[in-house]
């Protein structure tokens, strides 16, 4: 059993590592912010997988947008991982990394274009997750004139309510995403006719960072009941797609055991499928595969006063991880060389941003720190880099890949020659 968290300290007064590697070392090197990785945890994680769903015909298709650095997905690959993605962009990422992986991708989305279709259909993706009526009947054109049969499942909304973030709540019939589960069947009987269409499974998806196991049972009982149904109308429906939205814990001071987490996900789903035999399962976990492999290491520029607040003003910014300013969500935030001194600080950790809204934390208490220290922001594997932005022509951070002893740049720095280079003046 790993840690929850790559990220140590291997002993009382010594830097955080990630692995076996030191953080300062390779803020050093890299320069700051910069986001670092661990693939030994990444792959630690999808193993879980592995574990608790022997026996169970099943395929993990990471969800890409979670963070789709090549590097990730390449030994996502190698490994046998197929792929969740929501865009065609995603679809060429994974096909740059190996073509033949495209038998393993499960496109979903709810604004698929004709071209990101005929890119699928010509890769010969595993199944289209179809969001809509009007999807399915382009898709259908596009099928038949490329004469290419596309295997499909419906997303059917299940009107599942789960406890999470609204932003990140899908699975209520008043979110934009899938298609009314009660409307689903009647869906799926007008195109069994079709010989571009091949109804081959039923997904589902009800939102992120969802931390009990219930909503995902209760989701997917409704899924089972209809293939059930649809089996009996003479579809041959091979796949449950139960999606992703598997939750992790963020705060330091909270018990969180993936294992057990994961056993408890794993239960639900199968006791929602027994007894229905040759059923695959398809599983798009993203952010508990990768959130807490990954840390955002950031430098501290300034400490500064206003009235009675204090802030702690880093380099890194809302532009290179946006999830508190979007969410209000928390990351811890630590230091890499604690000082010896037990002095504490209560502050806003903000960025350079010209935003209130810039900020990783708010009234957050951390051991002093001084100007030049190093800072990691931590679980910011997933949604991190994949979410940030050039706001205020700030170029996008650099990343490394722990793998062992090694670590090795993934992605190089952004210059400001790269954001021009796409402009005219
Ligand atoms: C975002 C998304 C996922 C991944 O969600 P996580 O919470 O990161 O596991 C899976 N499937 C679909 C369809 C998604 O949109």
């Amino acid at each position: 059993m790993l840690p929850v968290r790559p990220f140590v300290y291997p002993a009382k007064n010594s830097p955080l590592t990630c692995g076996e590697v030191p953080l300062d070392a390779l803020a050093q090197k890299y320069g700051t912010p910069l986001y670092v990785y661990s693939a030994d945890h990444i792959l630690y994680r999808l193993g879980l997988f592995a574990e608790v769903f022997a026996g169970q015909r099943h395929l993990v298709c990471y969800a890409v947008k979670a963070n789709s650095a090549l590097a990730i997905l390449k030994f996502l690959d190698r490994a046998g991982a197929g792929f969740d993605i929501v865009s065609g962009g995603e679809l060429e990422r994974v096909l740059a990394v190996d073509k033949s992986a495209a038998a393993r991708v499960v496109f979903s989305g709810v604004g698929k274009t004709a071209p990101e279709i005929d890119l699928a259909l010509r890769s010969g993706i595993l199944l289209f997750n179809v969001e809509s009526e009007g999807e399915l009947a382009l898709l259908s054109e596009r099928a038949a004139k490329l004469r290419k049969p596309a295997r499909i499942s419906l997303r059917v909304n299940p009107d599942v309510f789960a406890e999470t973030h609204p932003y990140i709540s899908t699975g209520l019939r008043e979110h934009k995403f899938g298609i009314d589960i009660l409307r689903a069947r009647a869906v799926y009987r007008a195109v069994a006719r079709n010989r571009w269409i091949e109804p081959a499974g039923v997904s589902v998806h009800i939102g992120s960072q969802i931390r009990t196991a219930e909503p995902f049972g209760a989701a997917a009982t409704r899924a089972a009941a209809l293939i059930r149904q649809l089996r009996k109308d003479g579809l041959p429906i091979k796949f449950l797609d139960a999606g992703g939205g598997l939750g992790i814990e963020y705060h330091l001071d909270l018990p969180f055991h993936p294992e057990e987490k994961i056993r408890q996900y794993a239960s639900a789903l199968r006791q929602a499928i027994s007894g229905l035999p040759d059923l695959q399962l398809l599983l798009e976990p993203g952010r508990f595969l990768v959130a807490q492999a990954g840390a955002l290491l950031a430098r501290v520029l300034y400490l500064k006063k206003n009235g009675a607040k204090n802030f702690v003003i880093l380099d890194a910014a809302m532009n290179d991880l946006i999830r508190p300013s979007l969410y209000q969500a928390h990351h811890e935030i630590i230091p890499v060389a604690p000082r010896k001194s037990p002095r504490k600080l209560t502050a806003d950790i903000v960025g350079p941003v010209c935003e209130t809204g810039d900020f990783f934390a708010r009234d957050r208490e951390l051991p002093a720190v001084r100007p030049g220290d190093l800072v990691a922001i931590l679980d910011a594997g997933a949604y991190g880099q994949s979410l940030a932005s050039n706001y205020n022509s700030r170029p996008r951070p650099a990343e490394v890949l722990v793998q062992g002893k090694r670590a090795r740049l993934i992605r190089r720095r952004e210059t400001t020659k790269d954001l021009l280079a796409t402009e005219m003046a």
